[in-house]
């Protein structure tokens, strides 16, 4: 490497919220490991797991932070979201519940971080089609309203799940560079 094509290292707080049992840690053991627990427990919820991307030839690290269940208690606290860049804010698509409280995460997103965190609302359990309680359409109207990015994922057939994460760690790259 010339002293030109030194990658320089970029690190993003990125922030996993949204009820408990919606998917979040299978999403991200899914993208950072590539694995999937079919009954998983919130305790395999690590503190936060560190993704190497790559952006326009830049190294970019995700530090993508999960709950360890406290959601359940709505006692996420505001050390979570200190520093954080960028949020996925996940929902299930098979419990319409969880789509109900999306208006409460983001109210708790904002009042703990800055305006302007990247947040991209995921409809999640997408391989869930005859359990389906919440419509794309609804999703979309929602992210549109509230100015998220939008996808539905699986965590269990993989669908989407990298795009998702990709989608915020490059319009954070867009905003900063
Ligand atoms: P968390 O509490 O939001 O972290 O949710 P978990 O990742 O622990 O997942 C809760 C439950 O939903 C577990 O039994 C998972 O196996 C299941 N699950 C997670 N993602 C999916 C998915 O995309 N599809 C289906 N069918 N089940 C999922
Ligand atoms: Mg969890």
């Amino acid at each position: 490497y010339s002293e030109e094509e030194k990658t320089e290292d970029y690190l993003f707080k990125i922030v996993l919220i949204g009820d408990s049992a919606v998917g979040k840690s299978n999403l991200l053991a899914r993208f950072a490991r590539n694995e999937f627990y079919p009954n998983s427990k919130s305790t395999i919820g690590v503190e936060f797991q560190t993704q190497k991307m790559e952006i326009n030839r830049k190294e970019i690290k995700a530090q993508i932070w999960d709950t360890a269940g406290q959601e359940r208690f709505r006692a996420v606290t505001s050390a979570y979201y200190r520093g954080a860049v960028g949020a996925l804010l996940v929902y299930d698509i098979s419990r319409r519940q969880t789509f109900d409280s999306i208006g409460r995460w983001l109210n708790e997103l904002h009042t703990h971080s800055d305006m302007n965190v990247v947040t991209i609302l995921v409809g999640n359990k997408s391989d869930l089609k005859d359990a389906r309680e919440v419509t794309t359409a609804e999703g979309k109207t929602l992210a549109e309203a509230e100015g998220l990015f939008f996808m539905e994922t699986s965590a269990l057939d993989s669908s989407n799940v990298t795009a998702a994460f990709q989608t915020v760690v490059k319009e954070i790259y867009n905003i900063i560079l």
